[in-house]
């Protein structure tokens, strides 16, 4: 509640980023603060008081973007890490002298999964590490506003829900650092079977169970000015909520699988106009026969071939994109309070070992899906069901092939794998 009134404070001269006005550099400093939800200011160097503040700290436009501590010193163009530390967000997990740390269970993503995993391990005593390598918060902390999460009959915004249960975790005990990356998981013989490696951190963690939750990155748009509008008039699903924002509007649809033609169908129903932007030459490669001859018949949804969004433009909310045809190189500009970006979600899995297995999509298989796994052979239990290929190792939330892609559901499956975790500890006593 603290960090929250010094947030609103403008007056507040605690941590400040001098930038110039845009700059991406400038901008992932703004946000990796404000998704970390550490009071800051960010200052346009050209501003009266930032040309006052470059003056008397000696920095030039080289220098820049700039983070100025309350006591006055300035880091010019500082790392993710150096900003991490000033902030004290990254706290040593292991003394200087140690090579390992260990503990009962390794959480790696603190999404909404790994947030509610750590919430019911660290209450219920299990020694809790959580590595995440931006923001607590996931995906679910760059949501404006969640509406469908169970008990906030009004929305809650994705960073006060996740924020909250990050500080529900730390006051169970639940050790977090930020940014931790976790780069490597190998197995061990004896109760910490798990070793992983974390970028920045020359000690090993030693784990006896270990919760997956790295999410998933939705493949984003290449389109100059799209991060200013995530959340507002940038979508990656079109539910009841999005269908309502867009009622009576032309929409833009981006991607041509099968997520593509479901939104575009829901879509059509409240808007006035739905324009299906593709790559391709048509439909047929990439979406089920079925969905595109409804798409196709649809008379207000127009599918826009050989076609790219080059721009997005608007105030604090989206108000036209350019879309470019890729064959004539024709330009034009289409007023639209929302696109909604189906172009497919890459989930996190790249550091994992082969031994995890995966399906053809390169999501984490768990339960059913792995009891013929070479581990499982000769161990007298079947795996639970989100263990994974390997036992001891979970899977939770959107890195897990099967899941529903959803915050409510993500929290269930944290809150369950910890379930599983007790299992596994119990054949240790
Ligand atoms: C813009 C947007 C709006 C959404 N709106 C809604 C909504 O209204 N309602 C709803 O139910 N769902 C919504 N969703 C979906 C919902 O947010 C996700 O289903 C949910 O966040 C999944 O949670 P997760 O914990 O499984 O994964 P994520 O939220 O993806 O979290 C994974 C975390 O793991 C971290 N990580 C990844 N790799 C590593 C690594 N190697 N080491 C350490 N950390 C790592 C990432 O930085 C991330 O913080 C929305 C998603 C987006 C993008």
């Amino acid at each position: 509640m603290r960090r929250q009134r010094l947030k609103r404070d403008r007056e507040f001269a605690g941590l400040r980023i001098l930038a110039q006005d845009g700059s991406r550099d400038g901008h992932q400093l703004d946000d990796f603060l404000d998704k970390n939800h550490v009071p800051h200011r960010l200052i346009d160097f050209q501003s009266e008081y930032g040309r006052v503040l470059c003056e008397r700290l000696h920095l030039a436009s080289r220098d820049l973007p700039a983070l100025v501590t309350a006591s006055g010193t300035p880091l010019r163009r500082p790392s993710l890490r150096e900003v991490a530390r000033i902030a004290g967000l990254l706290r040593p997990l292991a003394r200087e002298e140690e090579s390992e740390i260990t503990c009962d269970l390794a959480i790696v993503g603190a999404g909404p999964a790994g947030l509610a995993a750590a919430v019911y391990a660290a209450s219920e005593g299990l020694k809790t590490v959580v590595l995440e390598s931006y923001a607590p918060g996931g995906q679910a902390g760059s949501s404006s506003l969640i509406e469908n999460f169970f008990g906030f009959p009004t929305g809650i915004s994705g960073g006060e829900l996740t924020y909250g249960a990050q500080l529900q975790a730390y006051r169970f005990g639940a050790k977090f650092s930020t940014p931790a990356q976790a780069l490597s998981l190998a197995f061990t013989d004896g109760e910490h079977r798990a070793s992983l490696q974390i970028e920045g951190c020359n000690a090993t963690l030693l784990a006896k169970c270990v919760i997956i939750a790295t999410g998933a990155d939705y493949h984003r748009l290449e389109a100059e000015g799209r991060e200013s509008f995530e959340g507002s008039g940038v979508y990656y699903a079109a539910t009841v909520r999005e269908g309502q924002l867009c009622r009576g509007s032309t929409v833009i649809v981006a991607g041509g699988g099968n997520s593509a033609g479901q939104a575009a169908m829901f879509l059509s129903e409240g808007a006035q106009k739905v324009l299906l932007v593709i790559r391709g030459e048509g439909l047929a490669k990439s979406m089920s026969t079925y969905l595109s001859r409804r798409v196709e018949a649809k008379e207000n949804i127009e599918i826009l071939a050989h076609t790219e969004i080059r721009k997005m433009m608007g105030g604090k909310v989206l108000e036209a994109v350019e879309l470019e045809n890729t064959k004539t190189h024709e330009r034009r500009t289409v007023q639209t309070p929302a696109v909604f970006s189906m172009v497919g979600a890459k989930p996190c899995t790249a550091w994992l070992p082969l031994e995890i297995e995966r399906d053809e999509k390169g999501f984490i298989k768990t339960g059913h899906a792995v009891v013929d796994a070479p581990a499982w052979k000769g161990i007298s239990r079947l795996p639970g069901p989100l263990e994974t290929s390997c036992p001891g190792i979970f899977a939770a939330g959107d890195v897990r092939s099967g899941s529903v892609k959803r915050c409510a559901a993500a929290v269930g499956e944290g809150g369950m794998a910890v379930e599983g975790v007790h299992e596994v500890l119990k054949t240790y006593a």
